[in-house]
């Protein structure tokens, strides 16, 4: 659903990558990208302002995290922003104290209403409770018939007016199924209402009376991903209309923009508590912000490689290191402290597995050594603190005393030490071209 928008995003973010310091103007011109990228979405411009805002004023304030270079902060910030306007955290369905619980769904005919009452009461079955399916949509032809077959699909019964009565009262209906639903002890009722093409008077009234006439504990809008801008002007209608007090997405497994279904939450203040993506009747997940955010930004895994890595370094020593970097004193010390923070992490293969592009990488992260490190750290603990800040007075005697301590061999020692002063030269040398590194570049 949001691929177009994963890109745009994606590509976006990865321009700043290699970037030592970005500047206000790297920072509004990021904005800018990101604006049009959700625009083009379909995004609605209310909430485009309120993100954007939120991700300038982030990048450009004080929040300089040592363990993070500055396009991974502004990837952070970008999701915790898009991760508030999905809504935060993770909105549960609520129970009612005394059963049954009463949900009742609300929306544009061909939203997917019918389809959520079977995919929700198979969800709720699965977690042991005993729902009941109640046919209040008795305006479309077959709309009982085909409530009835899902019902069958799903497991679960189904209240309908008698046959023959077919044009029976909703409001009775819905009344009159709480009775039944206590008689057979079901502690859900699911109540199906009546859509229509576009929102009309007599629609609203209709669901507004089977609103009062069973005290929902939750009413859900039920809105189709792929209707586009008009996601907004209706939930606005039914907020207004009959109220609601969650949202469901519909048909995110379409390939519409989908923008306007992001904006429905920050529209109308609130949450979206389920995601219907197919068809069938497993189709269907509890909303979880923070997951459809990276979704969105199409670097999960990064996200949590940034989580971990703020776990992980201390930021001082990471700002300290990245100083000693750039003015060529990093000391095998430092070495070790940060190869000790990385491994912290994990095991390094899944770390680098964990990196965009990690893919094309497979088959040297599947050799990769993790012995090889652990050698690298018994060498250097073999040193003494002196030959560990100034590895230059290494001579050829105290590179045997290290390989014997250590239980390696001369030329691994040599090897190391060689590298390491190459390392520190480059590292150097690219610190002058990019004016800094690693983390505390600060984003001015
Ligand atoms: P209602 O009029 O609101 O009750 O909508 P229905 O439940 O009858 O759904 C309308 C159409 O959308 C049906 O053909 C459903 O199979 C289809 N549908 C419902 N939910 C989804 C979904 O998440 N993905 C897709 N692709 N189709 C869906």
């Amino acid at each position: 659903m949001f691929d177009t928008l994963s890109d745009r995003l994606t590509s976006v973010l990865q321009n700043l990558r290699g970037k030592g310091r970005l500047s206000d103007a790297d920072i509004d011109a990021t904005a800018r990208e990101i604006r049009i990228a959700l625009l083009e979405a379909d995004v609605a411009l209310p909430v485009v302002r309120a993100f954007i805002a939120g991700v300038k004023d982030r990048a450009k304030g004080a929040e300089v995290s040592g363990a993070l270079n500055p396009a991974q902060q502004v990837i952070k910030i970008v999701n915790e922003e898009l991760v508030g306007i999905l809504g935060g955290e993770t909105r549960r369905l609520e129970h009612a104290k005394n059963p049954p619980t009463v949900i009742l769904l609300a929306g544009l005919q061909g939203s997917g209403k019918t389809t959520l009452s079977g995919k929700l009461a198979k969800w709720l079955s699965g977690q042991g409770h005993t729902p009941m399916l109640v046919a209040c949509d008795l305006q479309r032809p077959n709309a009982v018939t085909q409530l009835q077959v899902v019902g069958e699909r799903a497991g679960v019964p189904v209240f309908a007016p008698e046959p023959g009565n077919g044009t029976g009262d909703p409001v009775d209906v819905a009344r009159r199924s709480l009775d039944e639903a206590k008689r057979a002890q079901h502690d859900v009722v699911i109540v199906d209402t009546a859509g229509r093409l576009g929102v009309d008077e007599e629609m609203m009234r209709q669901a507004a009376d089977i609103r009062d006439a069973v005290s929902p504990d939750e009413i859900m809008f039920v809105v189709d991903a792929m209707i586009g801008q008009d996601a907004v002007s209706t939930a606005e209608a039914f907020r207004d209309g009959v109220g609601f007090s969650g949202v469901v997405l519909t048909k995110l497994d379409g390939d519409a923009r989908g923008g306007a279904a992001l904006s429905v939450r920050h529209v109308t203040g609130q949450p979206i508590m389920f995601a219907s993506n197919g068809e069938k009747l497993e189709d269907f997940d509890v909303f979880h912000p923070d997951r459809m955010a990276s979704r969105i930004l199409g670097m999960g895994d990064m996200l949590t490689l940034i989580e971990q890595a703020e776990q992980a370094f201390d930021a001082d020593q990471a700002e300290q290191a990245a100083q000693k970097l750039g003015s060529g004193q990093l000391t095998l010390e430092d070495f070790l402290e940060q190869m000790q923070a990385v491994r912290r992490m994990g095991p390094l293969q899944n770390l680098l597995g964990m990196l965009p592009g990690a893919n094309q990488m497979k088959d040297q992260l599947a050799n990769f050594d993790e012995k090889h490190l652990d050698r690298l750290q018994a060498i250097i603990r073999g040193m003494t603190p002196a030959e560990r800040d100034d590895p230059k007075i290494i001579n050829g005697s105290r590179r045997q005393r290290i390989a014997k301590g250590s239980g390696v061999n001369v030329s691994d020692i040599n090897d190391l030490v060689n590298r390491f002063f190459e390392a520190r030269k480059m590292m150097q040398q690219m610190a002058g071209q990019f004016g800094g590194f690693g983390g505390g570049g600060g984003t001015k």
